[in-house]
C-alpha cells in the first residue's frame, strides 16, 4: 500500500515526491503517461551528442533564496543570464526593448534620457489598461507595438493582442538603459549536467517507486493508497463535467546543423516573419562544445499537448468551478501548472510543491496528535 499516488513527474509532482519521501518517510509511486521523468522540462542528448530541452527552452531563473538552495541539493550550476533577440527589418535587436533596441532600429543616438521622452511622446493615452495590446501601446506606442509584439503575440497565442488580457505582455519590461538580459531575478542558472540529471536525484530513493507511459485513469482503482496529489489537467480529473479547459500548444522542430554556431544567442525571435515564433540554440545555455549544433523551431497550435492556460475572463471563470469542486475533494491535492491552470514557471512550481509539503506535514501531524489523544481517552475510560 502507497501512502501517496503521484500523478506526474515534472517539477510539481517530484519535488513532493522527494520531500515525502526523504523528509516525511512516506512510501510513494509517482506515474507519468509519458515516457521520461522531468515533464516539460525534459532535457535529453540528441543524435549528435548535444543536450536539448524535448519541450522547447527552459531557462532557470528565480528570486526565491529557498528555491534555488532546494534544488542545489540535486544539482550544481552553470551561470548563465538569458539573452534575447528578435529580427526586425532585418535587424537583430534586443528584447526587452532597451535603449540599444531604439538606437538600432531607427539608426538615432539617444540617450537614456532622451530615449525616455522620446517614449513619452510615443506612447499613447490609454485611459483604462485590459488588453495586451494597451499595455503595450500605453508604454511604447503604435510603432514599436506593432514591429516587436502584435505578429509575435498572433501568432503564439492565435489571436490579437486586442482580445488578450492585460496579463500576458504586463510582465514584459520596457528599459532605458542597455541592459539586454531577458530575466533579472537574483538568481539565474542552468542545471551543471542538465534538468533530467537534477529529477534522477531528486527520484533517488527506496521509498520512491517510478511508473512510466502510464495513464492514471488506467490504474484507477488498480493500485492501493491512502492519498492522491495529482499534477495533471484539473478538468481531466473531473471528466470535463464543465467542460474543456483551453490551452495553446506548440509543435517543435529539432534539428541538428553542421555548423559550430546557428545563431549570435541562445533564441532569436521572428514576430514578423515565418510560422514559427523562435528558434533556440542549445549550446549557448550549456555551453557544450561540439562540432555541430542543435536547434529547435516552434510553431503555436491549437492541438497538442496543454502548454499555455489562454488567459481570458471566460477560461478563469470556468476554471473557478473546477477549483470549487477540488476544494470539495479534500484527499486530493491539486498541485502544479495543469491542475491549477496557471502559467508558472519552474520555480513558482518548485515554491507551490513546497508550500504544499509543508501544510501536508502540518496536517499529517494534526491528525498524529488526534489518533494519540483518542488512544489515551479510551486507555483512561478502559482503566
Ligand atoms: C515551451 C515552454 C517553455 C518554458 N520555458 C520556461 C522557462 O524558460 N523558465 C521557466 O521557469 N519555466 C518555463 N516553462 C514553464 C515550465 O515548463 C513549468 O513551470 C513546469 O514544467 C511545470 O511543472 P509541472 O510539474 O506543473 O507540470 P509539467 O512539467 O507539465 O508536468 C506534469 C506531468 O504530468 C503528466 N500527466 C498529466 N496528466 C497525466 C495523467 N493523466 N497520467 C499520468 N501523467 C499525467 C504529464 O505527462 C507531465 O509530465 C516553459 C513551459 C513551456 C511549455
Amino acid at each position: 500500500m502507497f501512502d501517496y499516488l503521484i500523478v506526474g513527474a515534472g517539477f510539481a509532482g517530484s519535488v513532493l515526491a522527494e520531500r515525502l519521501a526523504n523528509e516525511a518517510g512516506k512510501k510513494v509511486l509517482i506515474i507519468d503517461k509519458r515516457n521520461h521523468i522531468g515533464g516539460n522540462a525534459y532535457d535529453f542528448y540528441d543524435d549528435a551528442g548535444i543536450l536539448i530541452h524535448k519541450y522547447g527552452p527552459h531557462i532557470f531563473h528565480t528570486n526565491s533564496p529557498e528555491v534555488f538552495s532546494y534544488l542545489s541539493r540535486f544539482t550544481q550550476w552553470r551561470p548563465y543570464e538569458h539573452r534575447v533577440l528578435t529580427t526586425v527589418e532585418g535587424k537583430l535587436l534586443p528584447i526587452p526593448i532597451n535603449l540599444d533596441t531604439v538606437n538600432k532600429l531607427y539608426d538615432k543616438n539617444f540617450t537614456s534620457e532622451e530615449l525616455e521622452q522620446f517614449l513619452n511622446s510615443i506612447k499613447e493615452d490609454v485611459k483604462q489598461i485590459r488588453t495586451s495590446e494597451d499595455v503595450v501601446v500605453s508604454q511604447v506606442g503604435r510603432d514599436l507595438y506593432e514591429k516587436f509584439f502584435r505578429g509575435y503575440t498572433r501568432k503564439q497565442w492565435g489571436m490579437d493582442p486586442s482580445e488578450l488580457d492585460k496579463a500576458v505582455t504586463s510582465r514584459i519590461p520596457t528599459r532605458t538603459n542597455q541592459d539586454d538580459r531577458y530575466f533579472t531575478d537574483t538568481y539565474q542558472a542552468m542545471p551543471l549536467h542538465g534538468y533530467t540529471r537534477m529529477f534522477e536525484k531528486m527520484l533517488t530513493h527506496p521509498n520512491i517507486h517510478i511508473m512510466l507511459n502510464t495513464d492514471y485513469k488506467d490504474l484507477k482503482g488498480v493500485i492501493p493508497y491512502n492519498k492522491l496529489i495529482f499534477t495533471g489537467p484539473v478538468d481531466e480529473y473531473f471528466d470535463y463535467c464543465y467542460g474543456k479547459l483551453p490551452y495553446r500548444s506548440l509543435n517543435f522542430v529539432h534539428k541538428t546543423y553542421d555548423v559550430r554556431q546557428f545563431q549570435p544567442v541562445a533564441v532569436v525571435n521572428y514576430p514578423n516573419d515565418h510560422e514559427y515564433t523562435r528558434i533556440t540554440e542549445y549550446k549557448h545555455l550549456t555551453g557544450q562544445t561540439n562540432e555541430k549544433t542543435s536547434v529547435t523551431y516552434e510553431f503555436p497550435c491549437w492541438n497538442g499537448d496543454p502548454y499555455y492556460p489562454v488567459p481570458k475572463p471566460e477560461n478563469a471563470e470556468l476554471y473557478q468551478k473546477y477549483k470549487n469542486l477540488a476544494d470539495e475533494t479534500p484527499d486530493v491535492h491539486f498541485v502544479g501548472r495543469l491542475a491549477t491552470y496557471r502559467y508558472y514557471n519552474m520555480d513558482q512550481v518548485v515554491a507551490q510543491a513546497l508550500a504544499t509539503y509543508n501544510k501536508l506535514s502540518q496536517r499529517t501531524l494534526a491528525e498524529q496528535l488526534v489518533t494519540k489523544k483518542n488512544g489515551w481517552k479510551s486507555q483512561l475510560s478502559a482503566s
